[in-house]
């Protein structure tokens, strides 16, 4: 029996989790929950799965949250704000706490959860991305695993299990293309937040799946992976694969390439970092290949998608250049999602963005390097979409 905090409760990867854990009574038990402003889910999430200790991003709501579950006993210890997530994160009862939330908020909690020594199922991009100078060192000198719930290093992670070190030649990442990938370049300029919005293969969250739409999210995924896997950027490669039926791949020394194939759903990626290194039955269904049939392969294009560029270029120079990179991407989608900027606006600002950041301690940043890079960033982006907003009107 594994015991789970949850950080991002009512978020996408939250429910995905509690649905595993629900399924798997007796092999997981919910101690912790941390969520941003759902009060109604988390206090349905509370009823259904009796955790321990609870907390609530915004303290604002913390009233409304007690009077929801004032006939629960016992009560959970209730917390508000980023100091509760953290105690969530480092709770002494949780085995493995489950990194879902969004964005560099889920950076302290997690290295939080790390110095009380627990395993770590990696569902937040920017602990490895943003954090990853300051979070490899803190992994070995705690003695914690990093296992990753992306369905692509999931896909790595499993393929990896029996292979030997220095085996791994290359590692294939593949990328389902996008909302637009069938959308001729010309035709980016003008699409909009709901056609973005519209993937199709996965369902995720929506700032990862405008991630997708720009491709943006697979670059992200070739710095998770430098850092999960330890490869050179030149040994890690984006393969469009629009069926999403393989995960992604490994090629070896001797040129075998090994793949993880699935339905595109992301609870499998989920329970196996969860149940690593076992293997759970589920009821799931199975993957019907003869169903599927066909599985093809295509050439990412650079040309239409810079983002993925963007972040080859990011993750070769290290240091914060990495969170400079995620953060303006934040800022940016947020902007679009707001529907403050165009689509097509997107690369530009974080292009300049990187451009414009001089780095003062480029190979061994502090986390205070992290944390004081992702802010100027975000000021840097709204900054020059001040320009661009005039101009959408
Ligand atoms: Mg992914």
């Amino acid at each position: 029996m594994k015991a789970i905090s949850l950080l991002g409760s009512t978020g996408s990867i939250g429910t995905q989790t509690l649905d595993i854990a629900a399924q798997n009574p007796d092999q997981f038990r919910i101690v912790g929950l941390a969520a941003g402003r759902n009060v109604e889910l988390l206090a349905q999430q509370i009823r259904q799965f009796q955790p321990q200790i609870v907390a609530i991003s915004d303290a604002a709501k913390l009233g409304e949250l007690q009077a929801a579950i004032a006939d629960i006993t016992p009560q959970p210890i209730l917390l508000t704000g980023e100091a509760g997530i953290v105690e969530v994160a480092q709770f002494s009862a949780a085995d493995v706490v489950v990194t879902g939330i969004v964005g560099c908020a889920g950076l302290l909690p997690t290295i939080a959860a790390i110095k009380a020594g627990k395993d770590i199922a990696l569902a937040n991009k920017e602990t490895l991305i943003a954090g990853g100078p300051v979070v490899l060192p803190l992994m070995q000198q705690y003695g914690v695993k990093l296992l990753p719930a992306d369905s692509e290093h999931s896909a790595i992670f499993q393929c990896l299990q029996g292979v030997p070190d220095k085996g791994l030649r290359r590692i294939l990442l593949t990328a389902s293309g996008g909302a637009f990938r069938d959308l001729p370049v010309e035709q980016l300029a003008q699409v909009t937040v709901a056609d973005a919005l519209k993937h199709p293969n996965w369902t995720m969250g929506r700032k990862i799946t405008i991630d997708s739409a720009t491709l943006m999210n697979k670059g992200l995924e070739v710095i998770e992976a430098h850092y999960l896997f330890g490869l050179d950027y030149d040994r890690i490669d984006i393969v469009i694969h629009p069926q999403s039926i393989i995960h992604s791949m490994i090629e070896l020394e001797d040129t075998s390439v090994l793949a993880q194939l699935g339905w595109a759903d992301m609870r499998l990626p989920l329970l196996y970092a969860l149940s690593y290194p076992e293997r759970i039955v589920t009821h799931w269904e199975p993957l019907d290949l003869v169903k599927v049939g066909s599985l093809t392969f295509r050439e990412p294009d650079h040309a239409k998608y810079p983002c993925m560029q963007l972040a080859y270029t990011a993750g070769r120079a290290g240091g914060c250049l990495p969170a400079v990179l995620n953060a303006a991407n934040e800022q940016a989608v947020a902007l679009f999602l707001e529907e403050k900027i165009r689509f097509l606006d997107i690369p530009r600002l974080i292009e300049q963005t990187c451009d414009r950041y001089h780095p003062q301690n480029r190979s061994h940043p502090t986390l205070e390097d992290i944390i004081a890079a992702d802010q100027w960033a975000r000021q840097e982006v709204l900054k020059a979409s001040e320009a661009v907003m005039v101009a959408v009107g």
